[in-house]
């Protein structure tokens, strides 16, 4: 049993005592006959609606679970937060809006206690339409979730648009000419990023004009700039695309000076020449120079690489991490680069042609190194699948 300072007191009253300190935190202190709070009723339908995982983007932490202090007891960190303040002088408090409105389940919305504390605290980083989007979002990944099988977290579709723009959403059509992508809640960049990427379009690097998709583990060059449409409550972007990317066969995509696996370092071979790979037995060390790449590394080519460090300091430790880091893949195999040396354009990754997921499988790099599994559609080969760490 975990000590928390309730010395010699009796379980129910300690989990008497936890509550009416929550509660007290939770209303700061105010009466209760002047506050238009939920019911049992929508607190249990509002969480069940997300899950009983926090809505808020990015978190999706579980909210509740087996309590030690029995067999039969659950423990909650959850709350429904009020989306408008459930009082005068709350954040993002309404006063148009009726005591049966404020205490409605449209109002609540579920959160873990640390983003139930952080909306209070801040309303102007978290406007009511915000949290309202979140919510619709959160409920829509559930609701994915439920269908797919896959965990809310996983079964949520991230879409980036150019390098400064990455938000949930999904596809809603497709064909040889454009994407139509419905755009979620943004992760990195906002729809005033959008549309500052729309009227610079024509500035823009051709390495940077692309459209990413890790539900269709695919992505394409935009051909031109996207259009944006109001949609009932949200956005659509239209985007217009270049053919698919040519490919090649991973028999053909060249050959390199051989690394001794464990030492990671060049060696000579039977006839004590330096030792080459190529074709098939190339791909795994040419996905690792690849993935090991970090954007801004390479004298030759400068936009070339990977984003990893810069996501991981931001999203470490969220579930969106491998969903980024996923996309970034997607990003290696889809949309080509000149390289810098043999001035030839093609994909980082020019015989992957679909990459069907990304697990990451430590929580931090070793020696730099971060092992995952990789599962890919690879041309002349078809279903791939590869650990980096059992080289
Ligand atoms: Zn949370």
């Amino acid at each position: 049993m975990i000590s928390n300072g309730y010395v010699g007191v009796s379980a129910r009253l300690k989990r008497k005592l936890a509550h009416d300190k929550q509660k007290a935190e939770f209303r700061g202190f105010q009466p209760m006959n002047d506050r238009d709070d939920f019911s049992g009723k929508v607190r249990r339908a509002v969480a069940a609606r997300a899950g009983w995982h926090c809505s808020f983007a990015g978190c999706g932490k579980l909210t509740t679970g087996p309590s030690e202090e029995g067999p039969d007891k659950s423990t909650n960190i959850g709350e429904a937060a009020h989306i408008c303040a459930a009082s005068g002088g709350g954040r993002r408090y309404d006063e148009s809006m009726t005591p049966d409105e404020r205490g409605g389940i449209d109002n609540a919305m579920w959160l873990c206690s640390d983003h139930a504390k952080l909306i209070d605290r801040d309303e102007v980083t978290y406007t009511a339409q915000q949290l309202h989007a979140m919510k619709r979002e959160h409920e829509a990944a559930c609701a994915r979730a439920l269908r797919t099988g896959k965990s809310a977290g996983l079964a949520a579709g991230l879409l980036a648009v150019g390098p400064d723009v990455v938000c949930t959403g999904e596809l809603t059509q497709i064909d040889a000419m454009g994407w139509t992508l419905r755009l979620g809640h943004f992760l990195i960049g906002d729809l005033h990023g959008i549309i500052a990427y729309l009227d610079g379009f024509g500035q823009q690097d051709s390495e940077n004009r692309y459209v990413l998709s890790n539900e269709l583990g695919d992505g394409r060059v935009l051909s031109a700039a996207p259009t944006l449409t109001k949609q009932g409550d949200g956005y659509s972007l239209y985007c217009p695309v270049a053919p698919v990317a040519p490919r090649v066969d991973a028999q053909d995509i060249g050959s390199g000076f051989a690394l001794q696996p464990e030492t990671n370092d060049l060696y000579l071979d039977k006839k004590g020449s330096m030792a080459r790979v190529s074709g098939v037995d190339y791909l795994p060390q040419r996905l690792r120079e690849t993935l090991s790449m970090q954007r801004g590394e390479s004298p030759f080519s400068p936009t070339f690489g990977m984003r990893f460090f810069e996501y991981f300091e931001a999203f470490r430790g969220s579930p969106w991490f491998d969903l980024l880091f996923k996309l970034d893949v997607v990003r290696q195999a889809a949309i080509p680069y000149r390289d810098g040396i043999t001035q030839q354009t093609h994909t980082p990754l020019h015989c992957v042609t679909r990459v069907r997921n990304v697990e990451i499988l430590a929580d931090a790099p070793t020696k730099n190194r971060l092992p995952v599994r990789l599962d890919f559609d690879v041309r002349g080969i078809g279903r791939w699948t590869h650990d980096t760490n059992s080289e």
